[in-house]
């Protein structure tokens, strides 16, 4: 049985966290998902349905079924947001979804391209809400987009850019499907095909598990700019309850774990979600996912100097995760580019050298029967790190306001 799903606050406070809350455009805290544009949110939004319910709202408002799959091809196919645009449909059908439904797009507020060509980084403003991030990585024929989830994340991992924004409301499934598509748009108008998922931007997307979900479905519809479950994964720093979820739920994505410490103590103080769900139940449910899924289990590994990269540390990774079937992944981490002249508060974490990354990468190899992988961060140069950009464009803006 899996346990009732909690709020993201509710993670926060179990872990000894208070919740950060933003105020919102109208002066609301936040943090219940609803906010300045209410008046919106209130609407059904098209762009977050499936085909089958488009066709079942077809039905409703008294037209043919086949009706809501030309909606579907409309906004997922054709990439057309404007129900006056749509010609195809009979203009009462129009007008009846115009008074009763929403097609959302999200606002594309900034760029950036990493000077290697490997990474294009996206901001995109969520009304009331502040700025998502959403990343297209290159590597050979392979292009993933990394999708954000939450707009702030409640978990604070100590290491994060976006731990340390606060919390400030979960993103719809239209949201999430949009930055795909925005991701989709550009990599077609340079001949390419976004191949992959992941849900490793902004915010714990088992913490937005339904509309997570309902994303993941409809990016992996067959007409759209389809993307089969193997090719999607979602990564977590750890709600067990999540997995568990994720594990009985028929959606066949991989799953990445968000490791980075060997003991309870270490990880407590870097991801304080660890105090309530610590590694013993992490790695069970790791193993449940595995033993339902039968798919091998991804533990994503940051390798901070001084602090997760001594030797103890490498051989306890390896003996950890031994029993597991699974694959380990590190990743030196990615130093925050320093907010200000003063620096960042996450400027107190390192990454390592390169040779005592290899150091540590061979005693793992060496100790595990795992495939050990080293991830070098691409876009460096365009904080491409979870949560960096943001940060960047937000601290321009206030110098712009300052001025
Ligand atoms: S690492 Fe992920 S889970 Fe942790 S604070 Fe950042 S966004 Fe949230």
């Amino acid at each position: 049985m899996s346990q009732a799903p909690e709020t993201a606050a509710e993670v926060a406070a179990s872990a000894g966290e208070e919740p950060v809350t933003r105020p919102t455009a109208t002066g609301e805290s936040d943090e219940s998902g609803v906010g300045s544009d209410q008046i919106c949110v209130d609407l059904p939004d098209l762009k977050g349905m499936l085909p089958q319910e488009l066709q079942e709202l077809a039905i409703e408002l008294g037209e043919r079924a086949y009706r809501g799959r030309q909606l579907y091809s409309w906004i997922h196919e054709r990439g057309v947001d404007e129900l006056s645009a749509m010609t195809d449909l009979p203009a009462s059908f129009r007008r009846q979804l115009a008074s009763s439904s929403r097609v959302s797009r999200l606002v594309q507020t900034e760029r950036r391209e990493s000077a290697e060509g490997t990474a294009v980084k996206f901001v995109f403003h969520i009304p009331g809400a502040g700025h998502v991030e959403a990343v297209l990585i290159s590597d050979g024929d392979r292009r993933t987009a990394c999708l954000s989830s939450q707009v702030g994340c409640p978990l604070e991992c100590q290491f994060c850019a976006t731990g340390r924004m606060g919390f400030l409301r979960n993103l719809t499934a239209a949201q999430i499907v949009d930055q795909f598509l925005a991701l989709c748009r550009y990599a077609s108008a340079r001949g390419e095909r976004v191949t992959n998922v992941v849900m490793m931007g902004m915010g714990e997307p088992l913490l937005n598990y339904d509309n997570l979900v309902q994303a993941l479905r409809i990016m992996r519809v067959e007409t759209g700019p389809s993307i089969g479950g193997r090719r999607m994964t979602v990564s977590t720093a750890g709600y067990v309850p999540g997995i568990r979820r994720l594990a009985a739920d028929d959606l066949n994505v991989g799953l990445a774990i968000s490791l980075n410490a060997t003991t309870d103590e270490l990880r407590s103080q870097l991801m304080p979600i660890n105090r309530k769900y610590p590694i013993a139940e992490l790695l069970a449910a790791a193993e449940e996912f595995f033993s339902r899924r039968g798919r091998r289990v991804t533990y994503e590994y940051v390798l901070m100097a001084g602090v997760t990269d001594t030797d103890e540390d490498a051989r306890r990774l390896a003996d950890l995760t031994r029993d597991g079937v699974c694959k380990i992944n590190l990743i030196p981490y990615n130093e925050l580019a320093p907010v200000a002249e003063g620096g960042s508060p996450g400027s107190r974490f390192r990454r390592p050298s390169d040779e005592r990354i290899n150091q540590f990468r061979e005693i793992v190899a060496l100790r595990s029967p795992h495939t050990v992988t080293l991830r070098l961060s691409r876009g460096r140069d365009i904080d491409a790190a979870c949560g960096q950009l943001y940060r960047e464009v937000h601290r321009k803006r206030k110098d712009v306001t300052t001025d």
